[in-house]
């Protein structure tokens, strides 16, 4: 039996947070201070594209090879499908954001103020202390933008709603396989992270939580990594083929895991906690570290496969997978990459690589310690 607590959609979400009198920020992927908005009243709406716009009014400021990520932002944006929102927040995760940020301060110069930052590519102390300094030269700009200064204490309240919310969150990955829900209610389920306010992400977190566990849904076991599931559809077509997503990789979803930071010091925590995340490329996490995780989440939770489902001209992506995919091989754990354009509808040649994959691992020996089918 499936157990959906009813979500609100991102319409309804901003209606009634602006009916209170809060602002909206619209956030470019993928890693970014929530805590820091909240605090200033300002609720984080990602923009994830997002799929299936019109992308020509984009088009006539892009190069045809940036991925429809960045290419439907900016159609979206042109077509005032971000004019309900106060700011917009561009973390520089890879030279299309990069390019974005800059298109739309020099060029674009849309109404509402951009802020644009910078993300270290390691985890040195220099790291941490770099996106420390640019959390503060955020908070500001926010600060001259709302005209509010939030106090350290109300800084720190805002990080541990994030923080219990993110716990939560990781809480339901942990848990996938028991919960009460299909692959596509679990997705539709932690991708209200994405525009709900942390609260009342938690409150329908603990609400699938704290129902009673059921057995593992079968399925062949695989581990979805990538950019983002879109269209959602996909999740359907998998468990129809025998798939069941057992761990997760994915941008939008996996990679943002964020443990709880540990700094008395607001600005360093909200650092801290983006950069002791799982492995992601576009924050520059070395292949072998990324490799490492792969195969952990494989081990702990059975998958047998890999499935790399990512967007056209994700350069971050694509400069990982060679040495990626020969490294799960020699774990034991076949993959397949397939690339999708956000605009596409779900391809007849996406779903045959889909299922031809699945039928192949099913002739392979597990890899070491994987729990097997449910
Ligand atoms: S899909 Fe890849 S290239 Fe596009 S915005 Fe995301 S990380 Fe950047």
């Amino acid at each position: 039996m499936e157990l959906l607590p009813t979500i609100p959609s991102r319409t309804e979400t901003l209606r009634a947070w602006k009916a209170q009198g809060g602002g909206v920020a619209a956030v470019l992927p993928i890693h970014y201070p929530r805590a820091l908005l909240r605090a200033f009243g300002l609720l984080p709406v990602e923009v994830w594209g997002p799929p299936r716009v019109d992308p020509a009014p984009g088009a006539a400021h892009l190069q045809p090879y940036v991925c429809s990520i960045v290419g439907n932002a900016l159609s979206f944006l042109l077509s005032g499908g971000l004019d309900g929102t106060d700011v917009i927040v561009v973390p520089h995760a890879c030279d299309s954001l990069q390019g974005l940020g800059s298109l739309l301060l020099d060029f674009v110069r849309p109404r509402q103020p951009v802020f644009p930052f910078y993300l270290p590519r390691g985890r040195r102390e220099s790291d941490l202390q770099f996106l420390t300094e640019e959390f503060r030269a955020l908070y500001g700009k926010l600060a001259a933008a709302t005209g509010r200064a939030p106090s350290e204490a109300e800084l720190m309240e805002s990080i541990r709603r994030e923080e219990e919310a993110d716990g939560l969150l990781t809480e339901l990955h942990r848990r996938r396989r028991a919960l009460p829900l299909t692959d596509i209610a679990f997705y539709r389920l932690v991708r209200a992270r994405e525009y709900l306010p942390a609260e009342a992400f938690s409150a329908l977190a603990r609400a699938v939580l704290d129902a009673p566990p059921t057995d593992p849904r079968a399925g062949v076991p695989i581990l979805l990594s990538g950019i983002v599931p879109e269209p959602m559809a996909l999740l359907d077509a998998v468990a129809e083929m025998g798939g069941v997503v057992v761990a997760d990789d994915l941008a939008c979803c996996g990679r943002r895991l964020y443990p709880s930071g540990a700094s008395p010091d607001p600005f360093r925590r909200m650092a801290e906690r983006i950069l002791n995340g799982p492995p992601d490329p576009t924050r520059g996490s070395p292949i072998a570290e990324r490799l490492r995780h792969l195969v952990g989440m494989a081990r702990e939770t059975g998958a047998r496969g890999v499935v790399f489902y990512d967007v056209k001209f994700c350069e971050p992506e694509l400069f990982d997978l060679p040495l990626l995919r020969r490294g799960l091989q020699e774990a034991g754990l076949p993959s397949v990459h397939i690339e999708v354009d956000l605009n596409d509808p779900l391809s007849g040649q996406t779903l045959t690589r889909i299922e031809a994959f699945l039928e192949m691992v099913l002739t392979l020996p597990p890899p070491p310690s994987a729990a097997g089918e449910g």
